[in-house]
């Protein structure tokens, strides 16, 4: 069973605009897998969709077999989300930022203080737990993400542009630390338009462009592609 099956997605906006256009994708189970595409491409849209943060116009979506239009509760329970843009209450104390999330999953107190402190150890936040999330530096709001979106263990961890404007530093713990998370058995689907970002972490990827699947291939193969002929050039252009 695939952890994302999405067949012939679509999405149009208020007032016409045609954001996905027929998204045929599917990524298996365990794999570190990159959505790359250009500002604009729809990769957001993309996810917001599997995300339940936006409604898709047509198509089919199953998570882990759960088909988000029957079990949407099921669906969520199994994704944890780092969104683009984060917009809730900046005011809150890094520890209180995971609880909410807990809380919000139905996961009991004493558990979600464990939990809490276990993801932000790993993510190197604990000595902040009771600094305000406002007064992060966007690196380590982003860190703050992925632990507040691993609270109820999904299985797939999906991370929209998780380090665009990031120091290479903070860039790089990110990196270690997906990596180890994927290597424990967690799905990772990230989007980027950073094209190494894509090389270092990915096995497999697809590339979006205008709300269409360019190309869907491994990381290997593609990379094999990039060191032949004309690919080399359409792709610096569209990507
Ligand atoms: P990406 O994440 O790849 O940069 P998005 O999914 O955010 O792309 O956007 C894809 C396209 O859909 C863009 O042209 C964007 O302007 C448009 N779009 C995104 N959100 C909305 C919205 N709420 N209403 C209308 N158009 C939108
Ligand atoms: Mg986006």
């Amino acid at each position: 069973m695939p952890a994302l099956a999405v067949q012939q997605l679509t999405k149009t906006y208020k007032g016409g605009f045609q954001a996905l256009k027929g998204i045929d994708l599917s990524v298996e189970e365990g794999d570190f897998f990159a959505l790359l595409g250009p500002n604009g491409a729809g990769k957001s849209t993309f996810i917001g969709i599997i995300a339940s943060l936006v409604n898709k116009t047509g198509g089919q979506v199953e998570v882990f077999g759960h088909d988000l239009d029957h079990d949407p509760e099921a669906v969520k329970s199994c994704i944890g989300l780092v969104p683009q843009e984060f917009n809730f209450n900046l005011f809150l104390p890094v520890f209180e930022v995971v609880l909410n999330q807990a809380g919000y999953y139905g996961i009991p107190r004493r558990e979600a203080k464990v939990r809490a402190e276990r993801y932000l150890r790993q993510l190197d936040l604990w000595d902040r737990r009771d600094t305000e999330m406002r007064k992060l530096s966007g690196g380590l709001k982003r860190r703050l993400m992925i632990a507040r979106a691993l609270v109820h263990q999904p299985r797939l961890l999906i991370l929209d542009e998780p380090t665009a404007g990031v120091d290479i530093e903070i860039r790089r713990s990110m990196w270690s630390f997906l990596r180890d998370l994927n290597a424990g058995g967690t799905t990772i689907i990230l989007t980027t338009h950073y094209l190494e970002e894509a090389e270092s972490l990915c096995r497999q990827i697809a590339i979006i462009n205008q709300g269409r699947i360019a190309e869907r291939s491994s990381v290997a193969d593609l990379l094999g592609k990039l060191h032949t002929e004309t690919f080399v050039l359409n792709l610096r252009g569209r990507v």
